[in-house]
């Protein structure tokens, strides 16, 4: 069981909200580093373990700030994610660029922070070369195809997904890399996603042990470093478990002394790249009931929307929901929750059971904080709310502001919306 506990008393969170308008999005920065701890504790025997951050999950600076704080380097796959890091002190091989169908000038800024750069396609290498030169340490993502054994449950359709090399490539791709001079390599791969059984992750190790193995056999390349992905789920509804992390290390200690330790290729560093494990159960979607409607259902309406967070509507996912004061009453009501766009699937909720909703009641939407404000987008006109870190002293800080209707107005090549703006909504 996944207990949904709130960072905030409701009379705290009201004096946020005298300061802080909702809708935002609020991160608990205590909560943040005590999760960062216990993954680095649960791997503390792995060699340089190391985890990297994918900093698409919520691609704010303060929080990476914060990460780096407790040791924790970035996953980029973007122009904007490597500065993002940079800006956060995060550089050198600190991060490793997880990119695919890259442009030239992402992996110039890459090599520019001495970032390892994961390659995501044989054909990559050339490309590479030719516009930026090839690095002194070099990573493939390796993609397993069908898998044999039937393992499928257990590590997903790596062959319908669109990344990484082959394992008739990968061998081949060390190989040129050899011939180019290079003496540092890395093996990355990223099979699952949101994934609570910790079974599979044991599963992606041992296939990647092996894979260290076999390219030593082969090549005789020492493999420095593995990247086992992100892909730890969360626990997103009350009656699911978050995943046992000493399980998981205990699997892959099990399965490194067997494949690794056995053969002489201790020390090999393990690493991963989580997003989603690391802020997802942190940040809280915060919005105001703006209406109630009942036709053939009954509809609460918020002053947010999928512009904020995107997950129930595009993937039909659970957020779970506290409505601030009525934590204890009775779930005897059935509601849609929805936000406001023109667009039926903008719905946070749908059939939930909640307590007797008022206008004006404070809703709290849980595990927004990975994949979250991150995804929003401009639909209808819709903004982007502000982020708010509550941090260790209890203090709420503003770290990103909302958007405005002059962000939304800034690229468009038209006179003056701006002004009209001011008239529009003259009283
Ligand atoms: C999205 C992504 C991650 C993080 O995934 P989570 O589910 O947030 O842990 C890590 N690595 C790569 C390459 C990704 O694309």
């Amino acid at each position: 069981m996944a207990e949904k506990k709130l960072p905030f008393t409701k009379a705290k969170l009201e004096t946020i909200i005298q300061s802080y308008p909702t809708p935002f999005h609020i991160y608990d920065e205590q909560a943040i580093r005590e999760n960062a701890r216990n993954l680095l504790a649960a791997f503390s025997w792995a060699p340089g373990f190391k985890e990297y951050f994918a900093v698409k999950a919520t691609p704010n600076p303060h929080i990476l700030k914060i990460l780096k704080e407790e040791g924790i380097g970035a996953d980029c796959s973007s122009l904007a994610e490597l500065i993002l890091s940079e800006q956060a002190g995060i550089v050198g091989e600190n991060i490793i660029f997880s990119s695919n169908d890259t442009p030239a000038e992402e992996y110039q800024a890459a090599k520019n922070l001495g970032a390892i750069i994961n390659l995501d396609d044989i054909s990559h290498i050339d490309y590479l070369e030719k516009h930026v030169g090839i690095p002194e340490i070099i990573s493939f993502r390796y993609n397993p195809g069908p898998l044999l054994q039937g393992g499928n449950d257990i590590i997903g359709y790596p062959e319908d997904a669109k990344y990484g090399l082959t394992r008739g490539q990968i061998i081949e791709a060390y190989k040129i890399m050899q011939g180019k001079g290079v003496k540092r390599f890395a093996l990355h791969t990223m099979v699952i996603s949101n994934e609570l059984n910790p079974d599979s992750f044991v599963g992606t190790a041992v296939m990647m042990f092996d894979l260290v193995l076999e390219i030593y056999q082969t090549l005789g390349i020492r493999i420095e470093m593995i990247d086992l992905g992100g892909g730890i789920g969360i626990p997103y509804k009350p009656e699911q478990q978050a995943v046992d992390l000493d399980r998981v290390s205990q699997g892959v200690r099990k399965a490194y002394e067997e494949k690794i330790v056995a053969n002489g290729l201790h020390p090999l560093k393990i690493t991963m790249e989580c997003g989603r494990m690391i802020t997802g159960p942190y940040g809280y979607l915060v919005s105001t009931v703006l209406h109630k409607k009942e036709i053939y259902k009954n509809y609460v309406g918020l002053d947010s929307c999928m512009a904020n967070l995107m997950r129930p509507a595009l993937y039909g996912s659970y957020h779970h929901m506290t409505v601030m004061g009525k934590e204890t009453l009775p779930l005897d009501h059935v509601y849609d929750v929805t936000g406001s766009l023109c667009e039926n699937n903008d719905k946070f909720a749908i059939d939930r059971s909640l307590p007797q909703i008022d206008i004006g009641d404070v809703i709290v939407m849980h595990d927004a904080g990975a994949h979250g404000h991150a995804m929003g987008f401009n639909y209808n006109g819709k903004l982007r709310s502000a982020e708010l870190l509550l941090q260790s002293d209890g203090n709420a800080i503003m770290i990103r502001r909302a958007e405005t209707l002059a962000d939304y107005f800034a690229t468009l090549n038209f006179e003056k919306c701006e002004l009209t703006l001011a008239a529009a909504t003259k009283k």
